[in-house]
């Protein structure tokens, strides 16, 4: 299959300089040619992106697909604590067939919002796998710990081989994600970062959410969670860390390392009130940095669009002084950040030639973006996730003029619906 992307402005993310009009040549998964259109490539399906921003899918580094359920629920005036606590009752009525839907209905908001590749930590993760593979999006999907090292072993022997079967020769990715320091033994994390080791994984954790968690570990571990985690091994093996709002001066060194990215997720370190993460500071740092929603129940949505422009927002607010951050330096952390923090920078993350064809157009040809003068100013600060109209991942096309293709959304959010009210009476 021969695609062929015309009039589009492409924004390859290869560098501030290197915007230009033209097409976008794409054969079966690959991008094969960018610029002029080739009169040699013979085209078995065009599309037209006149006025449209042809740009990487976006990367949502950190979410949790199942809290879909609990969106807009008793959510006010809660810190992270009080949130979990409340959450952890909802979610011992989880069943794993409820997590099929769920991880559909996560996945069609994210296309709908131009995410092409997301990593997702849960619980019944194989039927987020299904999900991906049938929304044929690109997902790393956490093999979530929790708890002691029995409880730990028995879910790498019972659900490691059953993701890595179902995922083999996908564009599926399997990590192994202990859900953080406070709720997985010394011992869980310990032998996390083997089987990390052992299967060529990513670890991918929570860590230094919240002022508690660090004084917590202060108090029991004599180090902070990013040290007591250095101490586990936990930066001998490709890592991302969700959050890092609360750093040490310490931790810095400890995270400046090629293999390790923070994850921000701004709108949930707002609405719980954990606090503002120092991305300036970490980027001053080399601190690689990635983009994420975290789950649908602390954000409320999957939007990363929203978590642009807050990035934005707060890394000026945090130190009074404006644009700390260029947007070109915040679309760098949705996309090719991203791509880095899920081990998949060879892959996707800008637009290149031999690059894998995660594409999405945006369409410029709205109230607010107009005039559009700068053009990532524009990405970063005025642009909705309505805006995008249409998304390829590895040349699929998974929405077309804002229908998605591989997903009955309505058909879903009807048995959503169904299914959390079935949730609510379960006891
Ligand atoms: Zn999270």
């Amino acid at each position: 299959m021969k695609t062929l992307i015309r009039n589009a402005t492409i924004l390859p993310m290869t560098g501030p300089e290197d915007m230009l009009h033209g097409s976008i040549m794409i054969e079966d998964h690959q991008i094969v040619a960018i610029g002029r259109e080739s009169t040699n490539f013979k085209a078995d399906r065009i599309i037209d992106a006149k006025g449209m921003i042809a740009m990487p899918g976006l990367v949502n580094a950190h979410t949790h697909l199942g809290m879909v359920y609990f969106r807009n629920y008793r959510d006010s005036s809660l810190n992270l604590q009080d949130w979990l606590e409340e959450i952890w009752k909802l979610e011992a009525h989880l069943v794993e067939q409820d997590l099929y839907i769920a991880s559909l209905l996560g996945i069609g908001e994210m296309i709908q919002s131009g995410t092409t590749t997301f990593a997702d930590m849960y619980f019944f993760q194989a039927e987020t796998v299904k999900a991906a593979l049938d929304a044929k999006i690109k997902a790393n999907i956490g093999l979530t710990l929790f708890g002691d090292l029995k409880e730990s072993k028995h879910r790498v022997a019972t659900i490691l081989p059953e993701l890595q079967q179902m995922s083999g020769g996908s564009a599926i990715k399997i990590d192994i994600a202990p859900h953080a320091i406070y709720t997985c033994s010394d011992d869980t994390l310990r032998y996390a970062v083997e089987i990390a080791k052992q299967e060529n994984s990513r670890f991918h954790i929570h860590a230094s959410e919240t002022i508690k968690e660090v004084e917590d570990s202060l108090a029991t571990h004599k180090m902070s969670p990013i040290a007591y985690l250095a101490s586990l091994g936990a930066f001998s093996v490709p890592n991302y860390l969700a959050h890092g709002v609360h750093l040490a001066a310490e931790d810095y060194p400890i995270l400046q390392n090629k293999h390790t990215s923070v994850v921000h997720n701004p709108s949930s370190n707002c609405k719980l009130a954990s606090g503002i993460a120092p991305i300036k500071k970490m980027a001053d740092y080399k601190i690689q940095l990635a983009l994420g929603t975290d789950g649908a129940s602390s954000n409320n949505t999957l939007d990363m669009f929203q978590e642009m422009r807050l990035s934005a927002m707060l890394a000026a607010i945090s130190t009074e002084k404006t644009i700390l951050f260029s947007p070109y330096d915040i679309l760098q952390m949705a996309t090719i950040g991203g791509a880095t923090a899920l081990g998949r920078a060879a892959e996707c993350g800008t637009l290149e030639v031999g690059k894998d064809a995660d594409i999405i157009l945006i369409n410029t040809d709205k109230a607010h973006l107009t005039p559009l003068n700068n053009i990532y100013s524009a990405l970063v600060f005025a642009a909705k996730s309505s805006d995008v109209d249409t998304v390829l991942c590895r040349g699929e096309l998974l929405m077309q003029n804002r229908v998605l293709q591989t997903i009955d959304i309505a058909q879903v959010m009807k048995k959503t619906q169904t299914i959390w009210e079935q949730m609510k009476n379960r006891n």
